[in-house]
């Protein structure tokens, strides 16, 4: 005869919780965590000085989101007085420190601690777990990136992605020559939202000012639905992403169309930039301000591939030497979703093994192998023409319902099946091949080496994300159940 817990029903597992980084996602997810689990202990390790994360860290000159600001921001905090349409990097820094504290989350951080390792070390093969955690392997660090940029006046710029496309409108007006080297071509649209952005920048559209602050503040409500408005405009964008589709043809055009005519002073350059891919294989950059700073008599743009650099020179393919004073990568990031520290799993499987060919999670936040371990962020996470918040937060918001369950259940480890996660794989495998996204183009969506994998994007558009993720299938994962949760992370 069984006998009875020595608890009442209501008594939550008193759970220990790791983030690891303070950055939208971890403070996001700490802010629910905080409503959904109230008795679990939160610890967030984050190895800057700083909450933040990406607008922490990038600080060139431009540096922006190329989403409308009333779309890019959580849900639950909206900021009527964003002071641009496409918000500076130091402002939307801001905003998430303030969020930070509103919600008293930055008192969970430890600042300067970098995590150096996860292991599993709890629950056995068979049987009830008594106790599952991870062990962490930390270092305190200091801060480590420097500060100011010293305004040279002869630069060179590689690169023809995002980060390039911010930066050259503000080289332009600051140096008195600027190279731009790019060895692709590339799309460069007109700003997400169509028409509806259209509209708010009508007045300065090189540098997507707007003028509605006032209104916002004194109406919430005309804000709520200005917010939807925007929001709306960039979803409609989706079919674009189907070859052959109207859309697609039609979009193509207006993109060809809008280049055309902003490099008309310099048509070489369209020649140059026009890619053999379809708009939004790789990631669309819209750039205001980028097309008509390329056609400044200071600005010399070129797909001559650079063989060599030296103290203040760069050699080019042709073995003309050129002169700079300062020299800007701006040729991206590594994306290849391997973890940067080892992840230890049960029987000693290693993450980075595990994806050796392809990062693989089920609907991005989960992986066999790796219980009570979930990612915001993680492979197949992000949408390719719109606010990656939108997707992060229903992200946090499924993982929230999981820490919820182990919380209230007793829950002492939870573990996806892989069957789930073949099942969501094969689903992208059909879901792919129908997009412009597995053209020939080099893009950091297809960071997989297996068969030219789509490992960057959510198979679908963000409503899709929306609802796939607002309500779990709990049968696609296997629970271990204990009366204790004992010990601590870290
Ligand atoms: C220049 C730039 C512009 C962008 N513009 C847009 C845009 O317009 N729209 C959009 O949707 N998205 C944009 N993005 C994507 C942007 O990164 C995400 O929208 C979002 O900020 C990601 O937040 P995050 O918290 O998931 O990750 P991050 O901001 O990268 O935060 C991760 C945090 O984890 C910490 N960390 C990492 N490793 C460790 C470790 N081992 N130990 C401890 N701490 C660790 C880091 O220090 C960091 O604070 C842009 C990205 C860049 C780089």
């Amino acid at each position: 005869m069984g006998s009875l817990p020595a608890r009442s029903i209501d008594t939550p597992l008193p759970l220990r919780i790791l983030i690891i980084g303070a950055g939208i996602s971890g403070l996001g997810l700490s802010i629910r965590l905080r409503q959904y689990a109230p008795c679990a202990t939160i610890t967030i390790l984050e190895k800057n000085a700083e909450v933040g994360g990406t607008w922490f860290e990038n600080r060139y000159p431009g540096v922006a989101c190329d989403i409308p600001s009333h779309v890019y921001q959580y849900t639950f905090e909206p900021n009527t007085q964003w002071s641009r349409f496409f918000s500076p990097g130091e402002e939307i820094l801001e905003y998430v420190k303030g969020v930070a504290r509103k919600y008293r989350v930055r008192e969970l951080v430890e600042f300067g601690k970098v995590v150096r390792g996860c292991v599993w070390d709890g629950g056995g093969a068979s049987g009830l777990c008594v106790w599952g955690r991870w062990a962490l392997g930390k270092k305190r660090r200091g801060r480590s990136r420097g500060g100011l940029m010293l305004w040279l006046t002869v630069r060179a710029l590689i690169g023809v992605g995002s980060s390039a496309i911010q930066v050259l409108p503000h080289l332009q007006r600051k140096c008195k020559d600027v190279y731009h080297f790019a060895r692709g071509g590339t799309w460069i649209s007109e700003p997400f939202g169509g028409a509806a952005t259209q509209d708010s920048i009508a007045g300065d559209k090189d540098s997507g000012n707007y003028e509605e602050r006032g209104k916002f503040k004194d109406d919430l409500e005309y804000y709520w639905k200005y917010r939807k408005h925007i929001e709306r405009f960039i979803n409609l964008d989706h079919p674009c992403l189907f070859p052959g589709t109207e859309s697609a043809i039609s979009g193509k055009e207006g993109i060809m169309q809008n280049m055309k005519k902003k490099l008309a002073g310099k048509p070489e350059i369209y020649e140059a930039l026009e890619p053999k891919w379809s708009p939004g294989c790789r990631r669309l950059t819209p750039g205001p301000g980028f097309l008509e700073a390329l056609v400044k008599d200071n600005v010399h743009f070129s797909r001559m591939k650079i063989v060599g650099v030296s103290k203040n020179e760069i050699l080019l393919e042709n073995g003309t030497r050129r002169k700079v004073d300062a020299i800007i990568c701006a040729t991206g990031f590594d994306t290849s979703f391997l973890p940067r520290f080892p992840i230890e799993g049960h029987n000693g499987t290693l993450l980075s093994e595990q994806w050796k060919d392809t990062a693989s999670s089920y609907l991005s936040l989960a992986t066999p192998n790796f219980p009570n371990l979930f990612t915001v962020g993680g492979p197949n996470s992000a949408t390719g023409g719109g606010s990656l918040l939108i997707i992060f937060e229903s992200i946090i918001g499924y993982v929230a319902k999981c820490v919820q369950k182990m919380s209230r259940e007793h829950v002492c480890r939870m573990e996806v099946k892989a069957e789930a996660l073949r099942a969501w794989e094969e689903y992208m495998e059909a879901y792919f091949p129908t997009t412009v996204h597995v053209e020939a183009c080099t893009s950091w969506y297809k960071a997989g080496k297996k068969d030219n994998r789509v490992v960057g994007l959510w198979p679908g558009s963000s409503l899709h994300a929306r609802k796939t993720l607002e309500h779990p299938r709990w049968e696609d994962w296997d629970f271990r159940y204990g009366r204790e949760m004992e010990g601590s992370v870290g």
